[in-house]
């Protein structure tokens, strides 16, 4: 059995949905269109950005960029926001994170409305996340992960998932999307003693901490399921968290990096993107 989850073919399958609901839309003269706000100094932003608008160009999705250079205040920033969520035309909005260090990020991301909020970022959002409501948007990338344990029917409810790291944008919503699916979950983060005590309880863990080679041999338990969120750049080349070599004796399925959840984590904005698109035209 292949322990390596395909994410490729699973994005395949994804895209062959989302092409057939944006002709669905088409046909309803309806044409999804993202916004794009850039202000960071940050390259990766510049390649995820580049990303999403390959994905977007071969779907048939508008994307528009907004790039603003380090002198933007956040009243500048707020004022296209403004103008955004007052365009009909435009179904989500998504700022880039990080954003420059003099911006003040929670007033931007507050300021988009909550029918653009594609990320799913907004307090709201949360709100309805931990809430479990149905007007929910989970944040892109624990909606891949979400996806990517849907894909190997892993069986969640009942078993104990372990999550690393508890940031807003990841760690917490896919601890809230775990527990919302029965999972018994604990969150470790950096004052977290002993990490390998509980790694190695998890039946599935979700690593997020952007520490290259984090967890390592008998860090894991057997037969588990792990996830590695973590995107780290050394000399180059870019690596997860988890050191895949020394735990995929142990493990049922793990993802790779490159080529696991980030590529999840775009097609996931398109899937948050056409859900606000159905949901302004009153499509069900
Ligand atoms: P973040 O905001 O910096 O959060 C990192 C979390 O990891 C924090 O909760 C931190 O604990 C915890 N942590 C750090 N060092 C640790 C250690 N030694 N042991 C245990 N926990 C530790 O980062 P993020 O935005 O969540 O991103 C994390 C990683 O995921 C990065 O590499 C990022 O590039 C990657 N990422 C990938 C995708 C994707 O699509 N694949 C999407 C988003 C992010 P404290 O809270 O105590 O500081």
């Amino acid at each position: 059995m292949e322990k390596i989850i395909d994410v490729k073919k699973l994005s395949e399958i994804k895209k062959e949905n989302l092409k057939q609901e944006i002709k669905m839309l088409s046909k309803k003269n309806v044409i999804p269109k993202l916004a794009v706000i850039i202000a960071s100094f940050d390259e990766s932003s510049k390649i995820y950005v580049r990303n999403k608008k390959r994905l977007c160009d071969s779907l048939g999705i508008l994307q528009e960029e907004y790039y603003f250079s380090n002198t933007v205040t956040t009243d500048d920033i707020l004022d296209t926001i403004d103008k955004l969520n007052k365009d009909d035309s435009v179904h989500g909005i998504l700022v880039q994170l990080p954003l420059y260090k003099h911006l003040d990020k929670h007033k931007i991301l507050e300021s988009i409305d909550v029918r653009k909020d594609v990320d799913g970022f907004k307090e709201i959002n949360t709100g309805r996340l931990l809430l479990k409501s149905k007007d929910m948007i989970i944040p892109c990338t624990a909606k891949g992960i979400m996806s990517i344990l849907e894909f190997i029917k892993a069986d969640i409810s009942g078993k104990h998932a372990v999550i690393v790291g508890r940031s807003q944008i990841v760690g917490k919503p896919v601890s809230y999307m775990l527990l919302n699916n029965d999972a018994t979950v604990t969150i470790c983060h950096s004052k977290t003693k002993n990490l390998g005590h509980y790694t190695k309880e998890a039946d599935i863990l979700v690593v997020v901490a952007g520490v290259c080679n984090l967890i390592k041999k008998d860090m894991v338990k057997k037969g588990s399921i792990v996830i590695d969120v973590g995107i780290n750049k050394v000399d180059g080349k870019i690596y997860g968290d988890v050191n895949l070599h020394e735990v995929i004796d142990d493990v049922e399925y793990i993802t790779k990096v490159p080529g696991g959840v980030g590529v999840m984590t775009v097609i996931s904005l398109i899937e948050n993107l056409i859900e606000l698109v159905k949901r302004s035209n009153n499509i069900e």
